[in-house]
């Protein structure tokens, strides 16, 4: 099986006017330390556009009100705005129908959904799932809750010295036992960029349903469930210049259809006696209560801005920004690179030696530059590599190349300071 998936490298269209883009968040205007904020922990959430900011404001005053339930013209509007931002969702991955939407709380949300929702009714005891050792511990904690609950077992695609996935073992781990995929279609530590169509070519040419956690690849490069032909696909608004508290799971309508709901209350129902309860049609099945109708929207709009911008676009020029850092770094003595795949998003994870994670993000806040440090939610890449923990600095379209200068002589001071 060849691992080259050409149609996820950012086209080369680089019309992206980055002062322009600049102009539009208002918080990059910041000072920190008396420095001007340089905001490099895009990955753990990014920064919200003033048309995204002006939307929710839009509908905290002049449409809130609750949903699918009054007669009355706020609440109309309301409802149709909600279902207004599924159907810009619903264009933005390209899913078939807008019903293969499901508004969620983020991407651990949308896991958890679908373990509950698939995983209890379909994986039993004996059965196996496979997950990557990239995989965020949030689409590995609810398959481990599962495994348990049922005697199920989770395989696990080992990594690389690179963190890129081996493929080839990938495939042996498929067995009769298979029933479910799940994989990150970007790592969040790394950056490197998994062959996810053609693992998922793989497993249905075995009859295996596939999950992509999609957290970090629909914000840096375009996303086509219908072409991936994924099962599910889950992503968050706050990593995509959306608000926090919204996320999306995409599912194929036929297997949302046979799936238990997750959870039970008001609008997931068609009728409710004490005797029997008949559920709603998808996507309100799996959206019981008051959902979060302003982040929602909110969504909507993130998702159109980052269309005006260019995906495309984006990807392009974030990749000039993670080569330009890389180049720089590598000029640094005692700094190594963790995570050097053939194939990544502007994702730049690395060690100093000598001087632990912590305290390198801590002295570059001092320089105004805010990067995440830590094990980044992937413990089990860590130990893989043999890193307890590492500094990560993740790019979006609004950096800019005097932004990654920055960073670079930040890094030199800490050196300077520490060794
Ligand atoms: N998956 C990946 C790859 C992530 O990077 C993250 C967040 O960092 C998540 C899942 C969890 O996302 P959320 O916290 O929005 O549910």
């Amino acid at each position: 099986m060849k691992i080259i998936d050409s149609t996820l490298q950012p086209q080369i269209d680089s019309t992206l006017d980055v002062a322009r883009v600049r102009a539009d968040f208002p918080i990059l205007e910041l000072q920190v330390e008396g420095k001007p904020l340089v905001y490099l922990d895009n990955a753990a959430s990014s920064q919200m556009p003033q048309p995204v900011i002006d939307r929710l404001v839009r509908y905290q005053t002049r449409q809130h009100a609750n949903i699918n339930r009054g007669v009355h013209y706020l609440s109309e509007t309301a409802t149709a705005e909600y279902e207004a931002a599924r159907c810009k969702l619903q264009r933005f991955i390209n899913a078939r129908e807008d019903r293969e939407v499901i508004f969620t709380s983020g991407t651990t949300d949308s896991i958890n959904l679908v373990m509950h929702g698939y995983g209890r009714k379909f994986i039993g005891a004996g059965d196996e799932i496979i997950l990557t050792t990239l995989e965020h511990h949030s689409n590995i904690v609810p398959w481990q809750m599962l495994a348990e609950e049922k005697g199920a077992r989770i395989r696990v695609v080992p990594i690389n010295d690179a963190g890129e996935l081996l493929i080839d073992d990938y495939e042996k781990l498929f067995n009769e036992r298979t029933k479910f995929v799940g994989v990150m279609h970007v790592s969040n530590a790394l950056g490197t960029i998994n062959p996810v169509r053609e693992m998922i070519a793989f497993a249905h040419a075995r009859g295996v349903p596939v999950l992509v956690d999609g957290a970090q690849a629909a914000p840096h490069m375009k996303v086509d469930v219908q072409e991936l032909d994924c099962d599910f696909y889950a992503f968050s608004g706050h990593k995509m210049c959306g608000p926090t508290g919204i996320g999306i799971l995409y599912g194929k309508a036929e297997l949302l259809e046979r799936m238990q709901p997750f959870k039970g209350g008001g609008d997931m129902i068609l009728s409710v006696t004490f005797e029997r309860t008949t559920y709603n049609s998808i996507p309100h099945k799996f959206e019981a209560g008051t959902p979060p109708i302003a982040a929602a929207i909110g969504l909507g709009a993130a998702v159109d801005y980052l269309s005006n911008v260019g995906i495309n676009a984006i990807a392009a020029y974030e990749i000039e920004l993670l080569n330009y850092a890389t180049e720089q770094i590598l000029q640094i003595p005692g700094v190594r690179i963790i995570g050097t795949a053939a194939k990544k998003t502007a994702v730049l994870s690395f060690e100093v030696a000598g001087v632990h994670p912590h305290d390198v993000g801590t002295l570059l806040n001092q320089e105004g530059v805010a990067v995440r440090t830590g094990h980044h939610c992937v413990q089990p890449v860590m130990l893989r590599l043999k890193v307890p923990a590492t500094t990560r600095a993740s790019f979006a379209f609004y950096n800019t190349m005097a932004e990654v200068d920055t960073f670079i002589a930040g890094i030199r001071t800490v050196q300077k300071i520490f060794i």
